[in-house]
Parts: structure tokens; sequence; C-alpha cells
């Protein structure tokens, strides 16, 4: 080929030498652009070989061999390109302020984290943010109100029921909460004080978010031997309340409830049929992690911790709650070993983490026997408490519920502080464990189907329209990574170890993470719900 120029002719080499000279001083058609990628949109479809073009923090076109430069350009070629991740059910708010980068999970491809799950959030919400807003994180966030905060504020954590006026006073603060920018509410039927709130107050309370286009997303009642009952509570949540309703961090907790799911699922399956809106999330660990109060039963939590500790030091009263966590180690979250109970955090003796109640029983000159073990937990709750790591889920559970089209990916994580404490390895590895144990060894689901479980689902669950699918006109919350390498390392044993396989993680079209670090940039902004009034 021949190019005319300047009246004569010229070598083909020579034009293109030229053209590049030109085009390189010629301003740049996008700020960003990710070349060749096999890019996951987010909605489930099989990957596409594409470009993705970026502007400002907004994704302006995608399509293979994209005309125009980008002021910087990715070479995606051999990897996976996908929205970031949205992680709607997070414990953020540990960390974040001593580490706003929330590298653990920005290091998964994580872009957006939610808080105030478990009916806990801060009421009211607008101060807190407020310093949210201010701080500068890598990361998007989102807020729910929290139910058992919301009854906590007006009544206090007592076990009695609301009075009309309590309950009017208690409407008033959610609807505050959902005008401050909150996506729904979350509930905490397991914890105190909403283990204390009968089933017809959260419904009138869901209500009032459902109303102004908020979900209802629920830690649930019990997750073992009551697992039934508590997912038909959460239905009717969403059935009478006429809203949204989600089962969070769904599983079977206890040996003899192991098989359950197949009925949970079926419940879910036949609520949809029927027109109720609910859904699933779950993090991929056959262990969950809470306070080592969740050992001890209902009534013995009432209040305070000095209240608990008197209860505990009543003779009749101790003999009644010891047989309650005997029980408990045996048949529900203790999954029938000491061995199975693992501190994850202990702030009066920090060296207490990482080890089990087996070890911590034989250090006090006791067999590990189901009773002594009993007697370490009322004296690890009467020295102050710790949080605890519980094996007692069944894989096969934790598949059949991966697999369920309904259900969707969230951490229930926090954001550790690097090397301090022992915690639950789901802050390090959810989503990367999803795509690598899940989906590449295990081959549960299909990798489309686990990116949609972590982008467009979550998104349009929550009402982000504008995030978790790579389309023109969507924020630029990208993720791109190694599909073949692609892993969490983070173990119960080791827990301070980050995913790897992950490139490129870009927040609000600003590059977070790449070549293996961190960088400057700090484009997490706040999100804000369905009932948002910025002006309040
Ligand atoms: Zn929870």
């Amino acid at each position: 080929m021949r190019t005319k120029l300047c009246g004569g002719l010229m070598p083909a080499a020579v034009a293109s030498v030229l053209a590049a000279a030109v085009a390189a001083q010629a301003p740049a058609t996008y700020d960003l652009v990710i070349r060749g990628g096999q890019v996951f949109d987010g909605a489930g479809n099989p990957w596409a070989l594409t470009d993705v073009a970026v502007r400002q923090d907004t994704i302006v076109a995608v399509g293979a061999g994209l005309a125009g430069r980008g002021q910087r350009e990715i070479d995606a070629r051999g990897l996976v390109v996908s929205p970031g991740f949205i992680d709607t059910h997070t414990h953020a708010r540990r960390g974040i302020f001593e580490v706003p980068t929330a590298d653990n999970y920005v290091r998964q491809g994580v872009t957006t984290v939610f808080e105030g799950p478990d009916g806990g959030s801060p009421v009211p919400l607008k101060p807190f943010l407020d310093k949210i807003a201010a701080l500068g994180m890598s990361p998007n966030w989102g807020m729910f109100i929290g139910q058992g905060s919301v009854r906590e504020a007006v009544i206090g954590r007592v076990d009695r029921k609301a009075t009309p006026d309590e309950i009017a006073k208690m409407k008033d603060l959610v609807r505050d909460g959902m005008l401050d920018g909150a996506f729904g509410l979350s509930t905490g039927l397991f914890y105190v004080p909403g283990i204390f709130t009968p089933t017809d107050e959260v419904i009138a309370l869901a209500a009032v978010a459902g109303s102004m286009g908020g979900m209802h997303v629920s830690h649930m009642r019990n997750e073992a031997s009551g697992v039934i009952d508590s997912v038909k509570e959460t239905i009717a949540v969403g059935e009478q309340g006429r809203m949204p309703t989600q089962i969070t961090h769904h599983k079977i907790i206890g040996t003899p409830n192991w098989g359950r799911s197949v009925d949970t699922l079926r419940l879910v399956s036949e609520a949809r049929a029927r027109g109720v809106d609910v859904t699933i999330d779950q993090y991929p660990y056959t262990a969950s992690s809470t306070g080592i109060t969740a050992l001890l039963p209902p009534w013995a939590l009432e209040g305070r911790q000095a209240d608990i500790v008197v209860r505990l030091r009543d003779a009749g009263q101790r003999a009644t709650i010891k047989q309650a966590i005997v029980e408990s180690l045996q048949f529900d979250r203790g999954g029938g070993d000491p061995k199975n109970v693992q501190i994850a955090a202990c702030g009066w003796d920090p060296s207490l983490a990482g080890k089990n109640l087996a070890e911590i029983t034989r250090a006090r000159g006791a067999e590990p026997t189901l009773d002594h073990a009993a007697e370490t937990v009322m004296w690890i709750v009467e020295q102050g408490g710790a949080s605890g790591i519980f094996h007692a889920i069944d894989e096969a559970d934790l598949e059949r519920i991966l697999k369920d089209p309904v259900t969707m990916i969230a951490s229930d994580g926090e954001v550790p502080i690097f090397g301090k404490a022992s915690p639950h390895p789901r802050s390090y590895g959810t989503f990367v464990r999803v795509l690598g144990r899940y989906v590449r060894e295990r081959r549960t689901i299909p990798l489309a189907e686990a990116v949609r479980k972590m982008t467009s689902f979550p998104a349009q669950r929550v009402g982000l329209l504008d995030r978790g699918v790579l389309r023109p006109g969507m924020k630029a919350d990208i993720a791109i990574w190694d599909a073949a390498t692609v892993a969490d390392t983070a173990t119960f044993e080791q827990p301070h170890q980050y995913a790897v396989g992950v490139h490129t993680v870009i927040v609000n079209g600003q590059v977070v993470f790449e070549h293996g670090a961190m960088t400057p940039a700090r484009p997490g902004k706040v999100l804000y719900g369905p009932a948002y009034r910025p002006s309040r």
C-alpha cells in the first residue's frame, strides 16, 4: 500500500510511523482503555473479547478494537475483565477508619461494600455517613439502617414488647435512616435486642423501608434447629411487608441439621412462585464467626455485660446456662467438639486469638469435655467476652445454596488490621474463593454465573442501577484478574493473607490497585439509597 502525502509517494512503513507520531500528539479519546480482555459483562453472559473505554468515572464505550487512544491503556489480553464486586453484607466499620484503603476487599476485586448488617448500624446514619464521606476510601460505601440499633435507641436491650408509642418512634427512626441514604432495613433477630422483637414489629418497621423503595435483609433468628421457621419468618416479612426480603449469609449450622438446605431452598422457591421477592446471600466457608456469647441462651444475654455476669454468678442460673452451652456445643454452633470453636479476637487477652476451646480448656487444667468447655466459655464471657469462629457447616449445604440462582455472594467480613488478631478468613478471601475453589476447582457453578452473583445481581438487588454491569453509561468500577490463578490464600490458621490472581482494580474510573500494590488514589464514594434527601 502507498500513501499519498505532500504531492508525492512514500513507502507504507514511513507513512505508518508518521501516523503514529501524529496520533501520539493528538488528544486522547479516552482517559482509560482496557484492551483485549475476556469481558464478562456481569449479567451472566459468556465472555467476549472486547475493549472497555472509560472517561472520568464512567464507562463510555465497549467493543472489539475500539478506535481512539486512551490517556492510559491497559493490556488485558489473557485476563478477565469484569465489573468490580459488590459486597452487600460487611462489618467494614471495623477497621475502615484505620485502613481506608480496605486492602483485604480491594485486592479481591471488591469495589463497593455495604455496612449496617445484622440489625446493627449507627442511629442516626447521617453523622456517620458524613464522616465516611470525608474519610477518603478506596472502595464505595453503602448502608442499611439496623432494626436492633433502632430498637435499642428507643427501648433499650430489654426483653419486652414495644408499646404503640415506641413503635411509632422506631418507625420514625427507620424513615430518617432511609432519608439519610440507607438502602433498606437490616435485622439481626439472633442478637440482642433483635432477638426480643416479635415478627409483627419487624414487619411494621420493615414496611416503612419498603414503602420508600428499600429492602429487608435478615440475619435470621435461628440458623440451626430453628432454621426452617426462621426462613418462613424472613419470607413473611417480605410477603406481609410487601417488599424485597433477603436471607443473609444463609447456612445450616449444627450436624443434626445438615441437609436442611433442601427444605430452605424449596421454601424460597415456593415463595417466589407465589410472588414474594425473596433472595439469599452467602459466604463460601464451612465456619461462621460471631461473638462467643452465641453459645449462650438468648434470655441470659438481656441487658449489658454486667447483667450477664450477674446471671453467671447466680448458682441456679449458671447451671441452666451451662446446660444450654453444652447443648449448643454438641448440636448447634459448637459442631459437636470444643476443637470446632476457635477464638478470633479477644480484647482482654489477645494471646487467645487463634486458639480453640479444647486448647484453652486444657491450658486451664481440665480435660476438654463438653462440660469443661462450657465452663471455659462462661469464664471467657465473665472476663469480657471474645469473638469466635465456629466450624459447624456442611460443604454439601454450602454448595447446594451456592448453586441456587437466587443466591449472591457477600462476605460478612470486616477490614482487618493486617496481622492483628485471628479473624475469619472470609474478610480476605470470600470472592476469590468462589472463583478459585468453587468455579475452577470444584466446578460447582460456571464462571459467568459466579461473576453475576458478585456484580449485577447484588447491584440490582439494592437498586444500584448504574453499577454491576460493564456497559456504556455505567460507573467505571472494574476488576481485571486471571481466571487460571485467582484464589484465596487466607486460612483459619493464617488468615492475614491477601487474594492472588487479581491484577488491576478500578473504582470510579481510577486505578486503586495494580502491580500487587494499592495506589494512592482514594476514589471511593458514599452511595445513597432510593429515598435519599441530600438537603436534610
Ligand atoms: Zn450476621
